[in-house]
């Protein structure tokens, strides 16, 4: 077993000062049924935990660290900018760089506005979409996250396209009222919804793949159709990608899947690490924004110049060749993993996208919440157990993807697939 004491001390100490212990659920390691593992530093693949542990990270702070931990470019541009002053509430230069980089990047993205979180810019997103449509009504799709915001904290009955229910004491019901949730690659529920409240919907938003149920893309062109549905019906359509911006690929999911929506939010690689998130789309919608417009939406540490040279130099890095070489590790990997899960004949369906990858311990097909539900959350807490062991840290959750960095070696990822074999040998013997 590897050392851990000081992990457990910490928690110890934790669990009297934050609820839970942390200051996000899922770092609590609830669904993996065992105490958190505090980190203590980073570099490219590599975290060590404060008990001296060195993990080959897939976590890389849920997806914003594409090119690993305390990458040189990034740390030497943080500390010749920290010499000079950390925030003025003033506009600087560096935030129309990052914003050309942005626009010049995503297809939809005309005009950008920078917060400081994913949760900020879809939020902010819903209100430019309600403003500047008029109309209440979002439509979201069920094991979509989009945030801890009050109108997207909700999930759906046990009905297609109902009204929503609070997923969370503390969402009103008035406001869960305003979102319909549907099953996620299910165009037909779509379609019904905007037979009942189409002139009421001001948006559907949707992760163009869905990341925060494991990995699930898009199936039989869900992104065509909305992008039409929406079209007939006066709405318009938000792809969240503050997971799969920068992730994807160069252009993100809407470059790849060649989907232009009205408005786009982004979060994770645009910070490379510290907190940013931005929306941004068509011109003539982003200019009803405060102060060229009427709609509000403001933030004090909005536009940081940290925050902004760390995405920055995260996206300069990040070239079109540097996506390729990532591919190709995640090909390796997927690979590797595939032939030792079938080896030791043990359930397994995994799904891809760019550098996210989601491994389900199913043989089904698993295409939205429902199905991405079948998976052995048994096994999988005893898989994941067993690879931290073996100096994999991965996300202790089933239904949260994994993500692969430029900093991850050849070596690291045949270590992986090792570390897999010998977890899947062990489940098959115990
Ligand atoms: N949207 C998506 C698709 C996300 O994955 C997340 C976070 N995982 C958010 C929004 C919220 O971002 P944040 O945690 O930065 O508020």
């Amino acid at each position: 077993m590897r050392e851990n004491q000081k992990s457990v001390q910490a928690f110890k100490e934790a669990v009297d000062l934050l609820p839970g212990g942390v200051n996000s659920p899922v770092r609590a390691f609830k669904s993996v049924q065992m105490d958190p593992i505090f980190m203590e530093k980073g570099k490219g693949s590599k975290i060590y935990d404060i008990d001296g542990n060195e993990y080959i990270d897939y976590v890389l702070s849920w997806g914003p660290l594409i090119l690993g931990h305390a990458h040189e470019k990034v740390v030497n541009s943080l500390q010749r900018v920290l010499q000079g002053g950390t925030s003025f509430g003033t506009p600087t230069e560096i935030e129309n760089e990052l914003a050309k980089l942005i626009i010049d990047r995503v297809p939809s993205i005309e005009m950008v506005r920078m917060v400081n979180s994913g949760t900020e810019a879809t939020m902010s997103a819903l209100r430019l979409a309600r403003g500047y449509t008029g109309r209440d009504k979002i439509l979201k799709f069920e094991g979509n996250y989009h945030g801890h915001g009050d109108s997207l904290l909700i999930k759906a009955g046990s009905g297609v396209a109902t009204l929503g229910l609070p997923d969370s004491p503390g969402v009103p019901e008035s406001i869960a009222q305003n979102t319909i949730t549907v099953p996620y690659n299910d165009v037909e529920s779509v379609k019904y919804a905007f037979e009942q409240f189409g002139n009421d919907i001001a948006a559907v938003i949707v992760e163009p793949v869905s990341g925060n149920m494991g990995v699930v893309p898009p199936r039989n062109n869900l992104l065509q159709k909305l992008r039409e549905i929406t079209e007939q019906n006066g709405s318009l359509l938000i792809f969240d990608e503050v997971m799969t911006g920068f992730r994807v690929g160069y252009h993100s999911a809407q470059g790849h899947f060649d989907v232009t929506p009205d408005l786009t939010c982004l979060g994770k690689v645009i910070g490379g690490g510290l907190p940013v998130g931005a929306y941004g789309g068509k011109r003539e919608i982003m200019e009803k924004i405060a102060p060229a417009g009427s709609i509000y939406q403001a933030g004090t540490l909005s536009g940081n110049p940290l925050a902004m040279t760390a995405g920055y130099e995260t996206l300069t890095a990040m070239t079109k060749e540097a996506y390729e070489g990532l591919s190709q590790k995640v090909d390796r990997l997927v690979e590797g993993f595939s032939q030792a899960a079938t080896e030791f004949e043990i359930p397994h369906t995994i799904n891809r996208a760019g550098s996210m990858v989601g491994i389900f311990f199913t043989n089904k097909d698993v295409i939205n919440f429902e199905t991405a539900k079948s998976a052995d959350l048994e096994l999988f807490a005893s898989y994941y157990r067993s690879m931290a062991e073996e100096g994999v840290f991965l996300p202790p959750s089933q239904f949260e993807g994994i993500f692969l960095s430029t900093a991850h070696s050849d070596e690291d990822i045949e270590k992986t697939i090792e570390a897999a074999r010998n977890t899947f040998r062990k489940i098959k013997e115990s």
